[in-house]
């Protein structure tokens, strides 16, 4: 659910970080079906939406809103704002009246992010996925960029999601970067990276990966 604080605006969940429980604005199902509004819209089908996209993945926010206001009677470009400020996955941006997703885009858009500086990147994968990938190297399937964790704790997590046995592989992104591969910053999570050669990646012994602590 989403909620305005009086003093620290949107927030998820029943309290904000100061305790106050403060006004509600929406509901479980009402968030997510919101959510997966502006997901499609700002990342899988714009035009289906009769949504404007630019080359970097910008769509009018106004416009947006009622698109959204069309497909819910309750919803509004208020409430898109709500749930873009009040997402800790940091999903999208607003910037001069304009909204975009951050990553996970299926259309084809050519992202400016600030560069990645970081050395290493992870990916957490299957064991079937991880031989692949280091017999091919890492590309998404279905989206333009693939998406890298910083850290191999996230990359170990974020696999656990799909496979009860993670493997995590190790990106030589320096070496990478110096060979001309584009890799940006989405945030402190998660890198986005066009195809990286297998010959940059290698897989870390289990052993490397300490396990992240329990929430
Ligand atoms: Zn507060």
């Amino acid at each position: 659910m989403i909620k305005r604080c009086p003093q620290h605006g949107f927030f998820r969940g029943e309290h904000c970080e100061c305790g106050s429980s403060g006004q509600l604005l929406l509901d479980e199902t009402k968030t997510e079906q919101l959510g997966r509004l502006v997901a499609g819209g700002l990342r899988h089908f714009p035009v289906d939406l009769g949504l404007e996209m630019d080359s970097r993945g910008w769509v009018d926010l106004a416009k947006l809103g009622l698109v959204v206001q069309n497909r819910h009677h309750w919803a509004s470009k208020e409430l898109v704002i709500a749930l873009v400020e009040s997402d800790s996955k940091q999903r999208y941006e607003i910037l001069n009246d304009k909204v975009r997703a951050r990553y996970g885009h299926s259309v084809n858009v050519e992202l400016d992010h600030p560069e990645n500086m970081l050395p290493m990147l992870y990916y957490g994968a299957s064991e079937e996925e991880a031989d692949r990938i280091l017999e091919i190297g890492l590309k998404s399937a279905s989206q333009k960029y693939v998406h890298l964790s910083t850290t191999p704790e996230k990359a170990w997590h974020v696999a656990t999601f799909r496979t009860g046995n993670p493997r995590v592989i190790k990106a030589d992104a320096a070496l990478a970067r110096a060979a001309g591969v584009k890799m940006m910053t989405v945030n402190d999570d998660i890198v986005i990276s066009e195809t990286i050669p297998a010959r940059f990646l290698c897989i870390l012994a289990a052993s490397d990966i300490p396990k992240p602590e329990k929430h």
